[in-house]
């Protein structure tokens, strides 16, 4: 298993402005993300450098898509791997793995001429839940291991300056170590969005659609309580399948209201639906 990394997002580059409902989540990040930017000022103040934000939260808001707008904005190569790609049966492999997740980082950057790398980890909790509580905790706990060696090892004067981006929606379950200081101690927690944060979102996701003139994005936004933007980009597109069925050349609100119920019922809303 070898990871790879893109350049942002691999076809286009996520900015933030491509992520709908999650205006203060977007601002603490950015706020984190100045730190590296300004490394230099850091440097001769003296402080100590941000290793990791955690984004916490449901599934489906945007958490990934934040992690590639943020190495968009700070100019860096994109490496992600997901918690689960890190437990394996045999002992030392799991520890190998997260040693070749920040080599690969290092490696591409240099090539590329970037000197910022984002890792991201999607479902950290896999790989840094609390040691001891799973059953091949041995082998686990090498891997946690490796990850908390790797983060201490990072020097805000390498040459590439790695952070590590993580995802949970279970941060009960993480490990203490990995949220003490100078580890994963920025915490930004990415919600489902409300009313409001859901039109935004289903502008995002009908922008380059041919939308009927009946089409009221604010009712779609007040009868999808509880949806995710995965929700949303789901209903989206459901409904332009329906059009097309339909042979109607606009996307018409009855469309959208006949997709809801699709949505919804295609899986209990904690969970996020097939892509
Ligand atoms: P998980 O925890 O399940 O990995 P996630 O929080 O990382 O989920 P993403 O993978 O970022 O969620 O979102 C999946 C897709 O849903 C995105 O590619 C995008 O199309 C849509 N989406 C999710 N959230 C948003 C948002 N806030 N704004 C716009 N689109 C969104």
């Amino acid at each position: 298993k070898s990871f790879k990394s893109t350049d942002g997002a691999g076809r286009y580059q996520v900015s933030f402005r491509d992520i709908g409902g999650q205006d203060s989540a977007i601002q603490e990040l950015r706020e984190a993300l100045d730190f590296i930017k300004n490394h230099q000022t850091l440097k001769r103040l003296g402080i100590r450098p941000l290793k990791g934000i955690l984004l916490t939260g449901p599934p489906g808001t945007g958490k990934t898509l934040m992690a590639k707008a943020a190495a968009s904005y700070t100019e860096a190569v994109f490496v992600a791997a997901s918690g689960s790609e890190f437990i394996e049966m045999y002992a030392g492999v799991g520890a190998q793995r997260v040693r070749k997740l920040f080599q690969t980082a290092r490696e591409d950057a240099e090539r590329q001429h970037k000197t910022n790398a984002i890792i991201f980890i999607d479902e950290i909790e896999i790989l840094g839940g609390k040691r001891g509580q799973t059953t091949s905790h041995l082998e686990y706990d090498q891997t946690l291991n490796q990850l908390l060696v790797e983060m201490d090892g990072l020097r805000m004067e390498d040459s590439v300056r790695v952070l590590l981006v993580a995802a949970t929606n279970r941060a009960d379950m993480l490990d203490p170590a990995l949220l003490r200081p100078g580890r994963f101690d920025r915490r930004v927690k990415v919600d489902l969005p409300d009313k409001e944060g859901r039109k935004v979102i289903l502008n995002l996701h009908t922008r380059n659609k041919p939308l009927g003139e009946d089409v009221k994005l604010d009712v779609i936004a007040r009868e999808t309580f509880g949806f995710s933007g995965a929700h949303l980009e789901s209903l989206s597109n459901e409904a332009a399948i329906l059009a097309m069925r339909e042979g109607s050349k606009e996307i018409c609100q009855h469309h959208f209201n006949e997709s809801i119920d699709k949505v919804m019922m295609g899986g209990k809303l904690d969970k996020r639906p097939s892509k």
